[in-house]
C-alpha cells in the first residue's frame, strides 16, 4: 500500500535553509523521502548534513534573493523541481512615520517580489515538462494582522497570502498546488528582538493559548503535508500554525 504521506524521490527546493523555519522544512521534506536542494546566500552545508547524517539526501544550492530577478534565474541551474518552498524573508523594526524607503523595498523584494519570480520560474518550468508541482510559501500572523513597528513586514506579509490565493486559482488546473503556511510566534533568528524584550515576550507568551512559543520543527511537519499526496486536493489555503494563536 502506498502512503500518502511520502515524496520518495520527490524533488523539493527550500530557500532560506540553512536556518530557523527554512532548516527544518528542509529536514522534514527529507525526512518523508525528497531529495532537497537547500538554498540559501549563507552556507547550507549544515543542513545538508543534518540530512545526511539522518540517511536523507541533500545538496547545498546557493541563491541570494536580496535581488529577487538574479535570485530567482537560478531556479534555472537547479534542474526539474517538484516543489518549491517560499521560507527566506527578513523583517525590520521601525515607527511607521520613521520607517526607511530602502527598508521597505529590502523588505518588499525578499518576502514578495521574490516569492513571486520564484513561483513564476517554478510554475514555467513545471508547466513546461508537463509536469504539476507543489508551493507552499511561509506567511505569517501579520498576513491577518497588523503588527507592531513593522509596516513593510505586514504588508508583504499580507501580500503573499493573496498572491498564494491568486496563483493557486490560476494553476489548480495545471496540477500545482499552491499554498501557504503561516506561522505563530517561532524561536528563530527573526524573533530575538521580541524575545529579549522581557514586556513584549511576556504579552506574546500570555497570549498564545499553547502557552508556548512555537519550534521551527511545527512548522515543518505542515509545511510536509502541504507537499505530499495526502494533501492533494488543498490549494489556496493558508494554514495557520500558531499555538491557537488566531482562534483566541
Ligand atoms: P530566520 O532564522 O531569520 O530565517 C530567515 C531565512 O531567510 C534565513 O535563512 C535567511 O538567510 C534567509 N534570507 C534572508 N534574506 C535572504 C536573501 N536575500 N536571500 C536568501 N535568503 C535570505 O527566521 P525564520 O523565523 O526561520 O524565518 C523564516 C520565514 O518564516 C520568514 O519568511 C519569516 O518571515 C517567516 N515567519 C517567521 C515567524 C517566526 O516567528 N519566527 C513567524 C511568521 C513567519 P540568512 O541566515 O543568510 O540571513
Amino acid at each position: 500500500m502506498s502512503d500518502p504521506f511520502r515524496i520518495d524521490g520527490q524533488r523539493a527546493l527550500v530557500t532560506g535553509a540553512n536556518t530557523g523555519i527554512g532548516q527544518a522544512a528542509a529536514i522534514g521534506l527529507a525526512e518523508r523521502g525528497a531529495h532537497v536542494l537547500a538554498a540559501g546566500r549563507s552556507s547550507c552545508a549544515d543542513t545538508v548534513a543534518l540530512i545526511e547524517e539522518a540517511g536523507g539526501s541533500a545538496e547545498a544550492f546557493a541563491m541570494d534573493l536580496a535581488d529577487p530577478a538574479t535570485g530567482a534565474a537560478r531556479l534555472a541551474e537547479a534542474g526539474p523541481l517538484d516543489i518549491l518552498v517560499n521560507n527566506a524573508g527578513i523583517i525590520r523594526r521601525a515607527d511607521a512615520q520613521d520607517f526607511a524607503e530602502d527598508d521597505w523595498d529590502a523588505v518588499l523584494d525578499v518576502n514578495l517580489k521574490a516569492v513571486f519570480l520564484l513561483c513564476q520560474g517554478f510554475a514555467r518550468q513545471a508547466l513546461a515538462r508537463g509536469a504539476g508541482g507543489r508551493i507552499v510559501n511561509i506567511a505569517s500572523l501579520l498576513s491577518f494582522q497588523g503588527g507592531i513597528r513593522v509596516p513593510a513586514y505586514t504588508a508583504s506579509k499580507h501580500g503573499v497570502a493573496g498572491l498564494t490565493k491568486a496563483l493557486a486559482n490560476e494553476w489548480a488546473g495545471k496540477g500545482i498546488n499552491v499554498n501557504a503556511v503561516a506561522p505563530g510566534y517561532i524561536a528563530t533568528n527573526n524573533t530575538t528582538a521580541l524575545r529579549e524584550d522581557p514586556v513584549r515576550a511576556g504579552e506574546i507568551l500570555g497570549r498564545i493559548p499553547a502557552g508556548r512559543w512555537g519550534d521551527p520543527a511545527d512548522i515543518a511537519g505542515a509545511v510536509a503535508f502541504l507537499c505530499t499526496p495526502a494533501s492533494g486536493y488543498v490549494t489556496g489555503a493558508v494554514l495557520n500554525v500558531d499555538g491557537g494563536w488566531l482562534a483566541r
